[in-house]
C-alpha cells in the first residue's frame, strides 16, 4: 500500500508560471491587459481558430456564446444529461430550457440522439467532448444544418483534441474551454472561447464586458479615450493578466502534458484490460484523446463491490478517485422542475451506475500509476463473484495490451 495519500488531482505549476504572475503584479496591470491579449493571440494559434476571446471560466463562456446567439425565453437547448451542471444550468440563466439527452457508451452526445431530440423550438445543441474525446462532429454538424440550430461545444476536458485532424475550437461556431484548476491546463480559474464567426466573436466580446463599445472612443476622438458607450446590458466575464500569466506558460506545456496523459492512460490501459470486470474508455477512430479523464466501469453482474465501496476502499489504499458525472436527470432542479422533459437515460444511468475516474494528471509517475492499478487489481480480486467452476475470468479473456491506446 502507498505510504502517502495519491490526490485525485493536482496542478503542474512550475516556476515560469509563479515568475509571470510575479512580473503581472510588479508591473501594476493585474486586470485585462497586455498578458491577456498575448494569451489569446498563442490560443488561435495553437486552436487554428479565427477568434479566440479569453473569459473568466468555462461556464462564462457557453454562457456568453448562447447570450450572443440570442437565446432566450420559449428556446431549447439539448444538453447531454452525462456532464457538469455547468453546461445546463447556463441554458436555464438565459431563460431557456434544456432539453436532456443521454449519451453513447463512450458519454458522447451523438447525431441520432441530437436528432431525436429536436423540435420546432431547439435553438441549440451543446455537444461535450466527454473525457477529452470529441463528438461525432460531421454527423452532429449535419443535424444542425439540417434544422438550423447552432452548435455550442462544451470544450472544457478538450484543449487540444482533434476530430478528423481538426482541432477542437477551430472549426466551431461557438467552442468553450475550461482553465479551471482540474483541467488539462490552468490558469486557476478561466476560459476562452473560440469561434470562426467574426461577428459573433464581437458581440461576445462586448457582453463579456459589460456591453461596453470598445471601439466608441476611435468613432467619438473629440470627445477623448474616457468616452464609451454601452450597446447592450452586458457581463463581467473578462479574464485577468494574472490567470493569462498562467495560461501564457501553461498552453506551451499542453503538448508534453497530453503526451504525458496518454502514457499514463496507456499503462492503465495495459494493467487493466486483464479484468473482464472493468470497462476501460474507448479510443474512437480519428480523434485526438487527450485524457482529462480515465473512467473505468465496474461490471455489477461480476463484482460484489459497488462504485461507492470501491471508492472507499481505494481511498483507505491512500488513493483518491471521482466521479464523471452525477447525470443532470438526477438532480432535484432538474428532475422536479416541471419544464424540463422527463426522459429514459438508460447508458448514461448504465455509466453512472458503476464509474469512477482514476487519478490521471502530468505529476504523476509511473510508479503512482502502478500503484493505482495494483490496487484496483487488489479490489477486482477480493470483490470477484465467484466464476462457474472452470471458468476464471481473469484467465478466459485474452490479455491485451496497451497498443490499442
Ligand atoms: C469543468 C467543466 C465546466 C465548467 O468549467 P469552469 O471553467 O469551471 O466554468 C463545464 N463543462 C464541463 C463538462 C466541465 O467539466
Amino acid at each position: 500500500m502507498r505510504k502517502e495519500f495519491l490526490p485525485y488531482c493536482l496542478p503542474m505549476i512550475g516556476d515560469e508560471e509563479i515568475a509571470e504572475v510575479v512580473d503581472s503584479l510588479r508591473s501594476g496591470w493585474i486586470t485585462t491587459g497586455p498578458k491577456t491579449r498575448l494569451f489569446e493571440d498563442q490560443f488561435r494559434a495553437y486552436t487554428g481558430a479565427l477568434q479566440a476571446i479569453a473569459v473568466s471560466s468555462c461556464t462564462a463562456a457557453l454562457h456568453l456564446s448562447l447570450a450572443a446567439m440570442g437565446i432566450g425565453p420559449g428556446d431549447e437547448v439539448i444538453v447531454p444529461t452525462l456532464t457538469f451542471c455547468a453546461t445546463a444550468n447556463v441554458v436555464a440563466h438565459l431563460g431557456a430550457t434544456p432539453v436532456l439527452t443521454d449519451v453513447d457508451r463512450n458519454g458522447l452526445l451523438t447525431p441520432e440522439a441530437a436528432q431525436k431530440a429536436i423540435t420546432a423550438r431547439t435553438r441549440a445543441v451543446i455537444p461535450v467532448h466527454f473525457a477529452g474525446q470529441a463528438c461525432e462532429m460531421d454527423g452532429l454538424r449535419q443535424v444542425a444544418q439540417k434544422h438550423g440550430v447552432r452548435i455550442v461545444e462544451d470544450a472544457a476536458h478538450a484543449v487540444g483534441a482533434a476530430y478528423k485532424g481538426e482541432k477542437i475550437g477551430q472549426m466551431g461556431e461557438a467552442v468553450a474551454f475550461s482553465f479551471y484548476a482540474t483541467k488539462n491546463m490552468t490558469t486557476g480559474e478561466g476560459g476562452m472561447i473560440t469561434t470562426r464567426d467574426p461577428e459573433l466573436a464581437e458581440r461576445m466580446r462586448r457582453i463579456a464586458l459589460h456591453g461596453m463599445s470598445r471601439d466608441a472612443w476611435k468613432r467619438y476622438s473629440e470627445t477623448g479615450s474616457w468616452y464609451y458607450e454601452v450597446l447592450e446590458p452586458g457581463y463581467k466575464a473578462n479574464m485577468t493578466d494574472i490567470q493569462a500569466a498562467l495560461g501564457i506558460h501553461q498552453l506551451r506545456r499542453l503538448d508534453g502534458f497530453i503526451q504525458r496523459r496518454q502514457q499514463l492512460a496507456a499503462l492503465y490501459h495495459g494493467r487493466l484490460s486483464r479484468f473482464a470486470e472493468l470497462e476501460l474508455p474507448e479510443e474512437l477512430p480519428d480523434r485526438r484523446h487527450v485524457y482529462h479523464l480515465y473512467p473505468i466501469r465496474l461490471r455489477p453482474e461480476l463484482l460484489t463491490a459497488d462504485r461507492a465501496l470501491f471508492i472507499e476502499e481505494l481511498k483507505r489504499n491512500n488513493i483518491g478517485a471521482s466521479v464523471h458525472f452525477i447525470p443532470l436527470h438526477r438532480h432535484p432542479y432538474y428532475r422536479n422542475s416541471g419544464r424540463y422533459e422527463q426522459r429514459q437515460f438508460p447508458e448514461a444511468e448504465r455509466i453512472y451506475s458503476g464509474s469512477l475516474s482514476l487519478p490521471l494528471y502530468p505529476r504523476m509517475s509511473d510508479a503512482d500509476a502502478e500503484a493505482v492499478c495494483a490496487s484496483v487489481a487488489d479490489l477486482v480480486r477480493q470483490y470477484r463473484r465467484p466464476a462457474f467452476p472452470g471458468c476464471s475470468v481473469e484467465t478466459s479473456k485474452t490479455e491485451l495490451t496497451g497498443s490499442g491506446l
